[in-house]
């Protein structure tokens, strides 16, 4: 068991074999860093729900996993967390536990940029839309699918932070607050599940990436010089798998 003042998923050590059995829900699986991270959870043995709205970007993540560790290890689950209904949510629900009977690990990893602009002139309906997807979204999704995690002996929860849900900064907007929320959130729900349950709950900022989301936000800099998703994957793998277990209410950084 690890304290989680001293761990640091950078360095942990992981076995070619560390998610083996394990069930891993990881929403924006279909692009950035959610395929990169969905494609090393199935290498590390788990069984990867593939969670987007582009089915053929998701299909194509499907068709690599399939491929490489066979079909059973990855299913794709298309859904909208912009708007999805509640009776969109009770069917997730119910077709995880009728598949799979478990669940594992939730990374919550799909966000949405927004628009750069101060606050004085930010665009209300876009507002909205990136507190639904970033925060709202995950809050009802982690809700929904808590009496499987329940089940599991070693569940983890990760919200993906970034660097300006640690420290505000000028025109960042929506997106900066909804990550100070997630942040929140990390903290209130690790408070609340300590204790009484096997889930642990850990916030992530992966830091710097080269993503579609990272070259909307920097469109002049030179993205080559920036770390791949496929680079930053061990952070994940740690907080979602056995290194992390007894680690909770964390916030860490991938790079
Ligand atoms: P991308 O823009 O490359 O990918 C975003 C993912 O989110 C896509 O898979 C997309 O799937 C999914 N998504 C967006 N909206 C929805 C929706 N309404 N419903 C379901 N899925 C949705 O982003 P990154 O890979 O760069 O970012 C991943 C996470 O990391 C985000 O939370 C981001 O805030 C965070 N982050 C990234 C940094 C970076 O430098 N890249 C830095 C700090 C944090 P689809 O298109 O299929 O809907």
């Amino acid at each position: 068991m690890s304290d989680v003042s001293v761990f640091d998923p950078r360095h942990a050590a992981l076995a070619a074999d560390e998610l083996t059995g394990r069930v891993i829900l990881i929403t924006g699986a279909s692009a950035g860093i959610g395929r990169a991270v969905a494609r090393s959870c199935a290498a590390h043995g788990a069984t990867v729900l593939l969670l987007g709205r582009n089915v053929r970007a998701l299909d194509e993540v499907h068709g690599q996993i399939s491929a490489e560790h066979g079909a059973e290890r990855a299913a794709i689950i298309q859904f909208d967390l912009e708007n999805a209904l509640a009776r969109d949510y009770d069917a997730l629900f119910a077709a995880i536990e009728s598949r799979f009977g478990r669940l594992d690990g939730l990374l919550h990893n799909a966000g949405l940029l927004g628009q750069l602009s101060p606050i004085e002139h930010y665009d209300v309906p876009t507002w909205c839309r990136v507190l639904q997807v970033n925060l709202t979204a995950p809050f009802v999704l982690t809700q929904i699918l808590l009496p499987l995690l329940k089940r599991s002996e070693d569940a983890s929860i990760v919200f993906t932070s970034s660097g300006v849900g640690r420290s505000g900064r000028a025109y960042w907007g929506a997106y900066a607050v909804s990550k100070h929320a997630l942040e929140g959130l990390n903290e209130v729900l690790s408070a609340e599940l300590s204790g009484i349950t096997h889930i642990r709950v850990n916030s992530l900022n992966p830091g710097a990436v080269r993503t579609t989301m990272r070259r909307a936000a920097y469109p002049a800099e030179d993205a080559s010089l920036l770390a791949t998703p496929e680079s930053i994957t061990r952070a994940y793998i740690a907080l979602l798998g056995p290194a992390s277990r007894g680690v909770s209410g964390g916030r860490f950084e991938a790079q």
